[in-house]
């Protein structure tokens, strides 16, 4: 450290070297050379300061070379992901893919991004153990002073429980609690999105609505709990007559609704028919025998979920009315 007239410090790098002119070799002089190196010094502390902020951040850091090929990679990273620097070092980023976004994200991702602007994205990832996990992640571009691209940063925030907590809420917000099985908010969007598939398809959309019959006298001989153990029943032997594409909810207290697409009316009144047998004859122990009325209905080109619901609903009527135990269609008009 040497100090200028003024008082102020500067750092050097001082070199000194003796020059042997005597014909002995005695030294005769010396050559100093002072090199003020406190910028070099000072961005090294920088450097360091950097380094050492980028180890201890919870948000993972990875930077890659223009081929996308790691450089480096932070303590975050590596706690994160399950992998050591130097399993990724000189690997693609690939290597975290979860097969959740489409070649569309990624081609979107690297137009973004060589074209020099920064690129934002929730990502799903996986970790070394195949676990998933998700991330707020934003890729950056390092550009030189001429705006070459030399490297790609992408800093991570961890928000899977956040996602988590998404998922849970968006299951609890559409699934009966007691039976597990969609609830009438979740189906009348369903049945709202089916709507908007447009006239073709309407025409081989059906809906089938039940009702147990006499449910109250359940409630009323074996208790509210015997109640509660036959709609879950109800909704296991119902469930497992039904195909993967047909949408199965709890309308109401012990109202159920199956929309059945790509099926006519004939169709949907003889999946009905196979329901109504199968709740006829399954063992409900002391609550038992349990029966259930129907009511089919097809939707028609200007259907709404009101109006088709209705239409079902006024079958079921029928099939009460009827007698129960029974399945009625809409009358055709
Ligand atoms: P019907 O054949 O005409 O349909 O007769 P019902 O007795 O089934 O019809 P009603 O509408 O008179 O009674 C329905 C009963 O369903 C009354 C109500 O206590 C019962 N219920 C509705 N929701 C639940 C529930 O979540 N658990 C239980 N245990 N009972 C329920
Ligand atoms: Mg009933
Ligand atoms: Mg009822």
């Amino acid at each position: 450290t040497n100090y200028r007239k003024d008082g102020t410090p500067y750092q050097v790098e001082w070199q000194i070297t003796p020059l042997s002119t005597d014909p002995d070799g005695k030294v005769t002089h010396y050559v100093s050379i002072q090199q003020d190196v406190t910028e070099r010094l000072y961005s090294n502390e920088q450097m360091l300061l950097l380094s050492t902020a980028m180890e201890a951040t919870s948000d993972t850091v990875l930077s890659t070379d223009t081929n996308g090929d790691i450089v480096y990679v932070n303590n975050a990273f590596e706690q994160q992901t399950g992998y050591k620097r130097e399993d990724v070092i000189g690997k693609n980023p690939r290597l975290l893919k979860s097969g959740e976004h489409g070649a569309d994200f990624y081609a979107k991702l690297w137009e973004q991004i060589s074209s020099g602007k920064t690129f934002r994205a929730t990502f799903t990832e996986r970790a070394s153990d195949g676990s998933y996990f998700h991330q707020e992640q934003t890729i950056t571009p390092v550009k030189t002073r001429d705006g070459t691209i030399t490297h790609y940063v992408s800093t991570g925030k961890d928000i899977s429980k956040r996602v988590e907590m998404e998922h849970e809420l968006q299951r609890l917000a559409t699934t009966d609690k007691l039976t597990g099985i969609n609830n009438r908010l979740r189906f009348e969007q369903l049945l709202e999105h089916e709507l908007e598939r447009g006239e073709r398809y309407r025409r081989r959309l059906s809906l089938i609505m039940f009702d147990i019959d006499h449910f109250k006298i359940v409630n009323d001989t074996h208790g509210h709990e015997a109640g509660d153990n036959v709609l879950q029943d109800i909704s296991r032997v119902v469930e497992e007559k039904l195909r993967s594409s047909d949408v199965f909810a709890r309308w109401g207290g012990e109202e159920f609704m199956v929309l059945t697409p790509e099926t006519d009316l004939q169709g949907a009144t003889e999946l009905a028919e196979r329901l109504r047998v199968a709740i006829a004859e399954h063992n409900f122990g002391k609550s038992g025998p349990i029966t259930a009325s129907f009511g089919v209905a097809a939707c028609q080109n200007d259907d709404t979920v009101r109006s088709l619901a209705r239409r079902a609903d006024r079958a079921l009527y029928r099939a009460k009315d009827g007698g129960r135990n029974r399945v009625e269609t809409e009358n055709a008009n």
